[in-house]
């Protein structure tokens, strides 16, 4: 994969367009955003590794890991990641960064009492427990906000040198937050668990992501995170039917540059 981008552009892959439930083409929630001076991951469900390999992507190349939340779906793979990083071929590489919301020491700490092999070795460990608000990071100026799925659980908005955006809900329910995060934003990344027929507490479906992306006036709309149930729905009439921009249904391994 070509990754030379140039200042102000963004790439994003789709590494898990699937949820906690086996389906057969979909991995859980894992995502890749590139920008001139940074390669991201926006969750770490299981598999994600493996995607990466396949649009090949070193582990070496990871400046940081952004979770959305601490269902098993959106971070398994955090402690194989942390395991493969002690491997001598990653010897004294740069730092690694892992933000997500309050608890993320605790949920390392307790991950290394069951696995002690996912402790840094021959690198930095840099943890991040974020409150909602905005940060830099590289080239990036990061919003988290609160989103209404668990306790913990931060939507994430990626914008590169004041130009090209990214946002995630992760997994979300109804919420104001949603729609601020996704303000004017390039490509919305957000979950439609299940179809609008059959909604699940806690979960989105197309046509309530379609109306937070219709609200936050979003160039573009990626549904993402489909239970089996959404296989064989139409998910993109559904978003249409309350929202008027481009509607783009996830597929793994999905990515696309957003050029100046
Ligand atoms: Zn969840
Ligand atoms: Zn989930």
């Amino acid at each position: 994969m070509a990754t030379e981008l140039a200042t102000g552009e963004l790439r994003i892959t789709v590494l898990g367009s699937g949820t906690a439930i086996p389906v057969a083409d979909r991995f859980p929630a894992g995502y890749l955003v590139q920008s001139r001076s940074a390669t991201l991951l926006v969750d770490c469900g299981p598999g994600t590794l493996r995607r990466l390999a396949q649009v090949d992507v070193d582990l070496g190349a990871i400046d940081a890991v952004f979770l959305t939340h601490y269902h098993t779906d959106h971070c398994a793979d955090v402690g194989p990641l942390l395991f493969a990083l002690r491997s001598p071929r990653y010897r004294g590489r740069k730092p690694l960064h892992v933000f997500a919301a309050t608890g993320l020491q605790r949920f390392l700490d307790t991950l290394a009492t069951v696995w002690p092999w996912t402790l840094p070795r021959d690198y930095e460990l840099h943890v991040h427990e974020l409150a909602p608000g905005e940060l830099s990071f590289a080239d990036l100026k990061v919003t988290a906000l609160p989103i209404r799925h668990t306790a913990q659980s931060l939507g994430y908005r990626f914008d590169a040198a004041s130009s090209k955006s990214v946002a995630f809900s992760g997994d979300a329910d109804e919420c104001a937050e949603l729609v601020e995060l996704a303000r004017g934003v390039d490509v919305f990344v957000c979950d439609a668990a299940f179809p609008d027929a059959a909604r699940v507490e806690g979960h989105l479906t197309p046509g309530l992501a379609g109306a937070h992306a219709e609200r936050a006036g979003a160039k573009s709309l990626w549904l993402t995170h489909f239970y089996p149930e959404c296989e064989g729905v139409d998910v993109a009439a559904q978003a249409r039917s309350t929202y008027r921009g481009e509607v783009v249904v996830a597929q793994d391994l999905l990515s696309v540059t957003l050029h100046k």
